[in-house]
């Protein structure tokens, strides 16, 4: 798994932390942010738009072009999903 690229802990010492990853098996490149709380185990993907269907239907022309590669504009939504969850979480 990918190094987080941003963590927070719960009032338990439990972290909750954000890591890019592919959504779907056969692509490489990341395309969702996974926000998994070590604590419970709960966890929330926030996806980048990408969209494969798109992908072949333009037969390798190019990504969707709402595709957000690097994930940026998205990360705001999984970071105050990561912060509301672990100041309500109570796991350790
Ligand atoms: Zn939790």
């Amino acid at each position: 798994m990918a190094d987080p690229i941003a963590r927070f802990k719960n009032i338990g010492g439990a972290v909750v932390a954000i890591t890019e990853q592919s959504g779907y098996l056969d692509v490489k490149h990341p395309t969702e942010h996974l926000v998994v709380c070590s604590g419970c185990g709960a966890s929330h993907r926030v996806t980048w738009g990408y969209d494969l269907w798109h992908e072949e239907q333009s037969y390798g022309g190019g990504l969707k072009v709402d595709f957000d590669s690097t994930g940026r504009e998205y990360l705001p939504a999984a970071r105050k999903w990561a912060q509301d969850h672990a100041a309500k979480c109570r796991a350790l």
